[in-house]
């Protein structure tokens, strides 16, 4: 009997330990290595994408057997479209959440130049039935993503959660600033928890084949030219994907608090914005170097000018997320770049 009850009582105990915690985009980049790290944490994880042919589906399928093969019967996945209200619905009736990550939009700065009605859709659309969602079901905190291309040509640095971002370059850019004042209104409407988080580049294994590191890893292995836009001047501040994974675990744990008191980003309701950066803006020219010795061979540099939507740097203040969230990156890009290479060649059986 005393085992028994021992047990009961450890059960209750591991189930205010273990959240519930619904992933969106959970097939996309971050999505799928955040959903890795949940579940080997304890959490019970449910994951759901449209698998969208934005980039290649299959390595969204990829991704989703990956977790599945770590996470075992800890992650839930169903392809479902959150732009979609009578999909979301239908896919989510069932289930009992208690905090949300929302990774999932429609992302690429170059693209939203192409298909704009994409941005509306997936960030807009997507992200109001999101809000809706934690309302309906009063959820204890939604982390969703935002990005440093808020920040648009600002030219103060580092880029701060207080410095004032109503220039967008993008349409991209327009839809996670739009998101951030949505969340606002409903933190403000509803007293929906919330937190906003300003990627800044992020890279590393199972990224992104739309994305520069990628791109350029690729065609420097095949031998063929690289684009370098902006000839060759732009800074980014590029951030490995276990530090930002780090980032998100620690603000989905500890939800800002709904007591009046100012928080990041200049919101006294339960809704704090965060930079999640490397806090070290790199030449483009320095990181194409670290790939070439990664790779083993010179790339041929292709100069071209500055490309329309783009910013000419990003450069995240992080002072915020140390001090509230411990958050500290631990990847500099000459470790991190040569992870992503030597993923990358596996990945492709190179
Ligand atoms: P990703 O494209 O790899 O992942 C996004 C996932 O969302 C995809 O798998 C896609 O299929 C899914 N998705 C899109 N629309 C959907 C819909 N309507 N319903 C269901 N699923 C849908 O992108 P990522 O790099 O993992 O980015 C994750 C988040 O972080 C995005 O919000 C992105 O805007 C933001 N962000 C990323 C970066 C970066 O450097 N990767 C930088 C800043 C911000």
């Amino acid at each position: 009997f005393e085992t028994s009850m021992l047990e009961k009582l450890l059960d209750r105990f591991r189930g205010m330990m273990t959240k519930r915690i619904l992933v969106t985009g959970a097939a996309g980049f971050i999505g799928a290595a955040l959903c890795v790290r949940l579940a080997s944490e304890g959490h019970r994880v449910f994951g759901i994408d449209n698998l969208n042919s934005y980039y290649d589906p299959q390595l969204k399928r990829d991704r989703l057997s990956e977790i599945e093969a770590i996470a075992g019967e800890a992650f839930t996945f169903s392809q479902c479209d959150f732009a979609d209200r009578a999909s979301f619905a239908n896919c989510l009736a069932d289930l009992d959440i208690s905090r949300i990550a929302h990774l999932g939009a429609q992302p690429g700065v170059r693209y939203s130049l192409e298909n704009p009605h994409a941005y509306i859709e997936a960030n807009i659309v997507g992200h109001l039935n999101m809000l809706e969602f934690a309302r309906e079901r009063q959820v204890e905190h939604l982390v969703y993503a935002s990005s440093s291309s808020v920040y648009g040509g600002n030219e103060k640095v580092p880029f701060s959660v207080d410095d004032r971002v109503d220039h967008p370059f993008s349409l991209y850019a327009a839809t996670k600033k739009a998101d951030e004042l949505m969340s606002e209104t409903y933190a403000h409407l509803y007293r929906i928890p919330q937190t906003g988080l300003r990627f800044f580049t992020v890279y590393g294994p199972w990224g992104r084949p739309d994305m520069m590191p990628w791109i350029f890893t690729a065609k420097i292995l095949r031998g063929e030219p690289i684009p370098v836009f902006n000839h060759g001047k732009m800074q980014r501040d590029f951030t490995f994907i276990d530090d930002i994974v780090s980032g998100i675990v620690a603000c989905l744990g500890s939800p800002p608090a709904d007591d009046g008191t100012l928080k990041p980003g200049g919101s006294t309701k339960p809704h704090a914005i965060y930079n999640i950066g490397n806090n070290r803006p790199e030449q483009l020219l320095d990181v194409i170097a670290i790939i070439e010795r990664a790779c083993g061979r010179k790339a041929e540099i292709e100069m071209l000018p500055m490309q329309k939507g783009d910013v000419p740097r990003t450069y995240a203040d992080i002072e915020a997320m140390e001090r509230d969230h411990g958050y500290s990156p631990t990847t500099p890009v000459d470790v991190g770049f040569p992870r992503f290479v030597e993923w990358f060649k596996s990945y492709h059986g190179i």
